[in-house]
Order: structure tokens, then C-alpha cells, then sequence
């Protein structure tokens, strides 16, 4: 007689997990879902608080024909909530002088723009001639970072005024320590296959159809906010997916595995021939420290930047700046407390009452961790100083929201990959992983990890 109470227990709730059990469920496969937290959707949540809408993670969605989250919207419903950034959403703003410069949207602003030196522009255009990186002794790197590889290729300006605020807006993170080849493998291949990212950038801009759906032109999230997304996979779970029960450990068995999880103060077991571990690379290595005590190494190498998200509503009248854009980022040479700010209200309708305006500002990373962890006060007036020097923000905000997230963003440092193949290899049939540290940090990545851990288990027979 089996002793298999369920084929595939999936821990973690976020959208990996979503993912993940919602694409077994569709298959006809059984499954069970369970999430530490009072919610679904891990770092994905709106939340609706004094007349505004408020993103507690990730604000927006950017996807590419080619991921699966693409028809999932479609599946379940979504096109009808979806609401695009308009060109607004193109404008974005770096900090420089101390003022907010608006970054090339055309060649011609590229030619014009401040952000960059006219010397930063003249390297610029070396681009298509620099050769691609060779290492020639035994003492040169095998893998570049962000920096040197954008140094190289494009000269030291636009790594910093350009490079160095973006990889502060997407990681929480400066190019001194993510690997390139890692973290932005497409712009390496471009220069393995095309020698050049400007000449492989123009050669695939003109052998391209145009996009096939409106979802990939643009950034968009959804008229009630990004925590619909998680909702609508929760719903098509049902049943299969618990809150409130956190796994306290997983063993294995003649079948499968035994997970131990914890639910109102009592310990009950679950037996299952898979587990799909979607938590972060933290939470999975003490997850495994049982059944593959190897695995521990390289998940503990992977690094998190924590971040503090305040957001801020003020009357519109009390800030200058015209917030006619997505938002702004502060490169490290400003010599900032923060890394940037969304003009949330002006990103998306509904986020703010009428006459107000909603701002999101993000603290922290890894460029100044501990100030995730400021005491609230603190926070709130380095916050507010930053906003009314960089923004002309008048007077204390009428709202105030402060959310911490102490493993934010993984971080793809040098070596990477490696850590990733040292994982897979060690990992016990039946154990599969899925999360923002194996494929990209996105909500469309994240949600595709879950869709390969999937597969995978599709792979196998379906228990009798
Ligand atoms: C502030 C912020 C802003 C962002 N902005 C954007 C953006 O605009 N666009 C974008 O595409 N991406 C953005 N991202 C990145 C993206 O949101 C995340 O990388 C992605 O949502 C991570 O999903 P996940 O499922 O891997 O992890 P998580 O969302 O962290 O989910 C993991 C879940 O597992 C649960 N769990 C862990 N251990 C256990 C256990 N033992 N038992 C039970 N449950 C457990 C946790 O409670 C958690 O709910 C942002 C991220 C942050 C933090």
C-alpha cells in the first residue's frame, strides 16, 4: 500500500510556487502548496491603505514573447486588468548635479541628453569596434563583473551614469559585484555572437517581427494592483494551497519524502514522492540540511540585498517636480541615501486619491544594507530630506508606509553559474528548486523557475 499522501509538496508560496503547482494542477497532477505567511504571492502584494494602492515589492511587469507568464495572463483571464505604462513610463530620470536628468528616449536625445559627458558620448560610439574580451594569461579573469565589462565596451561614464543607477533599480546592487555573463546574458551573447552589443543589438532589432502581443510592448501591471496575479493562481488552486504552515524539515523515505510542517502550534507530516523547495536560496539550504547536507555550500553563497520600501503620499500642489515619468535613479556618484524613487501615482491610474500623488522609495541594497534596518524614525527622515532635495517636496507627507525585506533581491556575483551547477548536481532525485536565484530575479523568471520545476516532475510517470 503507498503511504504517499500527495505526489508533489511544494513549499513556498511566492510566485515560483504559484507557478509551479498551478502548471501541475493544470496536468492533471496532485498537489499541495504551503506558505509560511497569512498570504500568497511572497514578495508580490498590493496593499490598499488611506486612498492609496501601494506595491509592498515589485511594482511592474516586463515580459518577452517567449515566457510562459505571457499566457498565463491570457489563461487566466488577466488582459482585462491589465494597465500599461504609458510614454511616461518610458521617461526615466537619473540624479546628476543634484538634479533629476531625463534619460535618452531616441538618437537624438541620446546626441543631446546631459546624462552623459560629450567624451562619454564620443567612447560610446567605439562600441562596435572595441574586440570582445580574451583572456591571454593564466592570471586574467575568466568572468568579468557589470563594471569591467561595461567599462570596456562602452568607457567609465555611462558605467556610471548610466549601468551603476540601473543595476541599483533592478538589484539593489552595484556592478563592482554581479557577474555579467550572470546577470545579463543576453547583452554577453551578443558580444560572443556579434563581436559588438551595439551591432548585435541593431542586427536583431531589424530581422524582428513586431510584437505579437500588446503585453510585451511595454512595462504593465494591473487595474488592482500586482498582488492580482498571485490571487488569480491562488484561486485556481483552491484548496491545494495552505497559509500559515511553515515546513520545519524534510526527510526521506522508501517512497519519497516525510516534510514535517508546522500549523497552529501542532507538527503534522506530509508524505510525497516530489518537493519543490521555492523559498529563497537561505530558507532552502536549511531545508536541505537533512537530506543533502552538500546542497548547503553553494546556497549559502549566494548573497541578498535587503531593501526598504517607504512609500509616501503627498498632496500634489506640495511637490515641484512634474513626475512625468516611471521614476528616478540615483547613481552611486551622488553620493545618496537612496537608490531611487518611482512616481508611483504617474506610473499606473488609481494608485493615489484624487490631487495626490504616491512616491516609492527604495533604501538599502547592497551599496548600504544597514540602512534597510534603520530605526523607522530615522528611515522616515532621511527618506523625507532625500525627497524634498531631489524632488522639492514640501512639508511632512500625508502617508507613510515602510516595508523591510531582509533577503530582497539574490545576488548574481562572480561565479554564479558555478554555484548553480555545484547546486543541481547535488540535489536528491525528487528534490526540485525553484526561485528568483536560478534564472533571473524578475516576476516573469521567478514564475518560469517554477515552470521548469514543473517539467521536470511532468517528466516523470504520474503516481499510480
Ligand atoms: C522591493 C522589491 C521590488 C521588486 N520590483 C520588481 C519589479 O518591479 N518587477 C519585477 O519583475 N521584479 C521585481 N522584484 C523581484 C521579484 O518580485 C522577485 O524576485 C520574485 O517575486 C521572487 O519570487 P519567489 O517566488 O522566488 O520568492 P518569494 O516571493 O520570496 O516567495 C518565497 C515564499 O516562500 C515562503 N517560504 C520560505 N520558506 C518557507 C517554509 N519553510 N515554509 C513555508 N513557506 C516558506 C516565503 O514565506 C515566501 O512567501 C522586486 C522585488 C522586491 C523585493
Amino acid at each position: 500500500m503507498s503511504h504517499i499522501d500527495i505526489e508533489t509538496l511544494i513549499v513556498g508560496g511566492g510566485i515560483a510556487g504559484l507557478a509551479c503547482a498551478v502548471h501541475l494542477k493544470e496536468h492533471g497532477r496532485s498537489v499541495r502548496l504551503v506558505e509560511r505567511n497569512d498570504h500568497l504571492g511572497g514578495v508580490i502584494r498590493t496593499l490598499s491603505e488611506g486612498g492609496y494602492r501601494i506595491e509592498t515589492g515589485p511594482n511592474s511587469l516586463f515580459l518577452r514573447p517567449e515566457d510562459p507568464l505571457l499566457d498565463y495572463v491570457v489563461k487566466l483571464g488577466l488582459e482585462r486588468a491589465v494597465v500599461q505604462a504609458g510614454l511616461t513610463g518610458k521617461r526615466r530620470f537619473i540624479l546628476k548635479g543634484g538634479k533629476p536628468v531625463p534619460l535618452p528616449t531616441s538618437i537624438l536625445e541620446a546626441i543631446t541628453t546631459p546624462a552623459l559627458s560629450l567624451k562619454g558620448k564620443l567612447r560610446l560610439l567605439q562600441e562596435p569596434f572595441i574586440p570582445p574580451y580574451e583572456p591571454n594569461d593564466p592570471e586574467d579573469p575568466t568572468e568579468e563583473t557589470v563594471a569591467q565589462f561595461v567599462s570596456r565596451r562602452f568607457g567609465s561614464d555611462f558605467l556610471d551614469w548610466i549601468i551603476d543607477p540601473f543595476v541599483k533599480g533592478v538589484y539593489a546592487s552595484s556592478p563592482e559585484i554581479l557577474s555579467m555573463e550572470d546577470t545579463f546574458p543576453r547583452l554577453t551573447a551578443l558580444e560572443d555572437r556579434y563581436g559588438s552589443i551595439i551591432r548585435g543589438a541593431l542586427a536583431m532589432q531589424w530581422g524582428q517581427k513586431p510584437p505579437s502581443s500588446p503585453l510585451t510592448r511595454s512595462i504593465f501591471s494591473f487595474s488592482e494592483g500586482m498582488g492580482l496575479l498571485p490571487k488569480a493562481l491562488a484561486d485556481r488552486l483552491g484548496t491545494d494551497a495552505g497559509t500559515n504552515a511553515e515546513v520545519i524539515g524534510c526527510t526521506r523515505n522508501s517512497e519519497g519524502f516525510r516534510t514535517a510542517l508546522l500549523f497552529d502550534e501542532e507538527t503534522y507530516y506530509l508524505h510525497s514522492r516530489h518537493v519543490v523547495l521555492a523559498g529563497s536560496a537561505t530558507q532552502t539550504s536549511e531545508l536541505l540540511q537533512e537530506i543533502s547536507p552538500e546542497s548547503e555550500g553553494p546556497l549559502s553563497e549566494i548573497p541578498y540585498a535587503p531593501i526598504a520600501v517607504v512609500s509616501m503620499g503627498f498632496s500634489r500642489k506640495n511637490v515641484s517636480h512634474p513626475l512625468d515619468g516611471f521614476g528616478l535613479l540615483v547613481p552611486t556618484k551622488e553620493r545618496r541615501k537612496i537608490l531611487g524613487i518611482l512616481f508611483s501615482s504617474s506610473l499606473f491610474p488609481g494608485r493615489a486619491p484624487e490631487g495626490q500623488v504616491l512616491l516609492t522609495v527604495f533604501v538599502g541594497g547592497m551599496p548600504n544594507p544597514k540602512l534597510a534596518f534603520a530605526f523607522d524614525e530615522d528611515l522616515i527622515d532621511i527618506v523625507q530630506k532625500e525627497v524634498e532635495t531631489i524632488l522639492g517636496s514640501k512639508g511632512q507627507p500625508d502617508f507613510l508606509r515602510i516595508q523591510r525585506w531582509e533577503g530582497a533581491i539574490p545576488q548574481y556575483t562572480l561565479g554564479h553559474r558555478t554555484r548553480i551547477e555545484r547546486l543541481t548536481e547535488t540535489l536528491p532525485e525528487g528534490i526540485h528548486l525553484a526561485g528568483s536565484y536560478l534564472s533571473g530575479v524578475s516576476v516573469s523568471q521567478s514564475f518560469t523557475s517554477g515552470i521548469e520545476a514543473a517539467r521536470k516532475i511532468l517528466a516523470t510517470p504520474p503516481q499510480p
